[in-house]
């Protein structure tokens, strides 16, 4: 976490960050501008001319810190890295995680989750489950946003298959796919009544 900094004393004088903001708010203004006016003669076709973004076709690039849609990471062999030891569930704010502990067949492997949902109607996203984990089976860092899912509750659990599955698309794909999925799962919603399934 980056601690707030203490103010020099031209910056407590706050007239030179003022014109600082007008400078550079006014640069984007004539910069975007021209680029602007040179596109319409003909020039600079290639750069963009504005600075917002044509959601939900254009993605905006999001910080590294963002947090999104879990996912359960793999071991090489493509089994879970999840030793259901509790502790995502224990730190959980929202106590939305849900975990049934079995024995595992192999003896080296104490246990492993037969069991493990996230009720992410009732998750807030704060990222505690990533902190708690010792193993680093856990993370969200799949760059998009919750899902929106029909007006079933039950849709809203995720369970271990869907967890996992992320982490292989992100790994065989990339996020772009995770994302385009999404995407395209928005669309039908906006596009078409419900009918029981998307
Ligand atoms: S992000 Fe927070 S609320 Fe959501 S499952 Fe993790 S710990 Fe619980
Ligand atoms: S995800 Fe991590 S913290 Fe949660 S049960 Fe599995 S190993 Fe433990």
């Amino acid at each position: 976490m980056k601690r707030r900094e203490e103010l020099n004393f031209f910056e407590k004088l706050y007239i030179f960050e003022i014109l600082k903001g007008v400078a550079q708010t006014s640069g984007d203004l004539f910069k975007h501008l021209f680029l602007f006016l040179s596109q319409v003669v003909g020039f600079n076709k290639n750069k963009k001319a504005w600075a917002t973004y044509e959601y939900p076709d254009e993605a905006r690039p999001y910080a590294d810190r963002f947090r999104g849609r879990h996912r359960l990471t793999l071991n090489d062999d493509g089994s879970m890295r999840c030793t259901a030891c509790y502790l995502c569930s224990t730190a959980c704010p929202a106590s939305c995680i849900h975990i049934d502990a079995t024995e595992h067949e192999d003896p080296e492997i104490e246990k492993f989750p037969n069991r493990y949902e996230i009720d992410t109607l009732l998750c807030i996203y704060c990222g505690y489950c990533v902190e708690a984990c010792p193993v680093d089976a856990i993370r969200m860092d799949t760059g998009i946003h919750p899902e929106i899912y029909p007006p079933d509750p039950r849709s809203f659990i995720e369970d271990k298959e869907t967890l996992m599955k992320r982490s292989r698309v992100l790994e065989d794909e990339g996020p772009d796919a995770l994302f385009k999925a999404h995407m395209k799962k928005l669309k039908a919603i906006e596009t078409k009544p419900f009918e029981g399934e998307y």
